[in-house]
């Protein structure tokens, strides 16, 4: 654990007036100190007591600034895990930084950082190096479940969420839908003819060209949207927000980007570049429908654009 504590000031006279009333009043000082030391062990013990019970690492963090917080006033807190993909940032930031790298036998588990307008001083420092001590095991195991957890929800050669995560998703689209009345909609992508390329250019190739679709897939939607792989060259994308124009806008848009991405392989010496297309089936949930019953129109329209042709986008009943 190392830190870079931000830059102190000079003592100002009311401070230094202060300093010589502690030096005159030893007595008073050694038993406040007493008192803050206490405090800082029980904050230590509650703490420890806390994030034993959460493998969940935002509420570890909310509950250790807390603590934090409570013993030196900061006005910021925040943590970032650049590994896992992991930032959460309570309150505004101040001009005193002071910057924790937090490691555990050898294993990074992300940078903690305390801001605040007026500089940290010693026992601040100690406070929250107390306080992080308590935090870096139980931090160390949450985030070790979250990973296996990601894993759990991720599709391997892609990268994006798997059936298990999409179907998650849907659920907390649907509850928002029915919550705040916003349209949202389901594409339903299937690669063309995907078996010829297995066949005529192999497994290997044809997962490159998996996973070149999905990168495309998802240089194009927003941020907001969420890609994942339904099945073998099937994909779902959940678009918020999105009434039918706008789905269907988007669809299209993937439709001719994919058109144009070319996956390059390597046959008996001889480069082939290989080109694919898709055909897209595209559904706005209906308030009160069931998730199958959305999936079902998705699927619906998707037959309907293979059977018209393929490499083409239809909308559902
Ligand atoms: P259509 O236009 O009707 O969708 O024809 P298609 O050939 O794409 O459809 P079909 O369902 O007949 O074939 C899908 C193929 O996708 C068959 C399977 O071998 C291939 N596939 C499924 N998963 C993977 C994978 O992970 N990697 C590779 N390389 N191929 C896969
Ligand atoms: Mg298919
Ligand atoms: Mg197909």
């Amino acid at each position: 654990m190392q830190y870079f504590n931000g830059e102190r000031s000079t003592n100002t006279d009311a401070q230094l007036a202060t300093m010589r009333s502690n030096v005159a009043g030893i007595a008073r000082v050694n038993r406040r100190s007493k008192t803050r030391q206490q405090e800082i062990e029980q904050a230590a013990l509650r703490l420890t007591e806390r994030l034993q019970r959460t493998l969940d690492v935002q509420a570890l963090l909310q509950f250790f600034c807390q603590e934090i917080t409570a013993l030196v006033p900061c006005d910021s807190t925040s943590y970032q895990n650049l590994d896992q993909n992991l930032g959460y940032s309570y309150g505004s930031k101040g001009t005193h930084i002071c910057q924790y790298n937090l490691e555990l036998e050898g294993v990074y588990l992300g940078d903690l950082v305390c801001t605040r307008n007026i500089p940290f001083g010693d026992q601040d420092l100690l406070v929250i190096e107390t306080l992080t001590a308590a935090l870096v095991y139980p931090l160390r195991n949450a985030l070790m479940y979250q990973q296996a957890m990601n894993m759990a929800l991720q599709d391997p050669l892609t990268g994006v969420g798997n059936r298990k995560a999409m179907e998650n998703a849907i659920a907390r689209e649907q509850n928002i839908v029915e919550r705040y009345d916003t349209p949202f909609a389901m594409l339903m992508i299937d690669i063309d003819f995907f078996k010829k390329i297995n066949d005529n250019f192999g497994h290997r190739a044809g997962d490159a060209t998996l996973k070149n679709v999905s990168h495309e897939i998802l240089s194009i939607i927003r941020q907001s949207d969420e890609l994942f792989r339904y099945g073998g060259e099937e994909f779902v994308v959940l678009l918020n927000n999105s009434d039918t124009d706008s789905a269907l806008l988007m669809a299209e848009r993937i439709r001719l980007a994919i058109e144009k991405v070319e996956t390059l392989c390597e046959i008996d010496n001889l480069h082939e570049t290989i080109k694919v297309t898709v055909s897209i089936g595209v559904a706005n949930f209906n308030k009160k429908e069931c998730m199958d019953h959305l999936f079902n129109r998705a699927d619906q329209a998707l037959y309907v654009a293979k059977d018209s042709g393929r490499n083409q986008v239809c909308v559902a009943a």
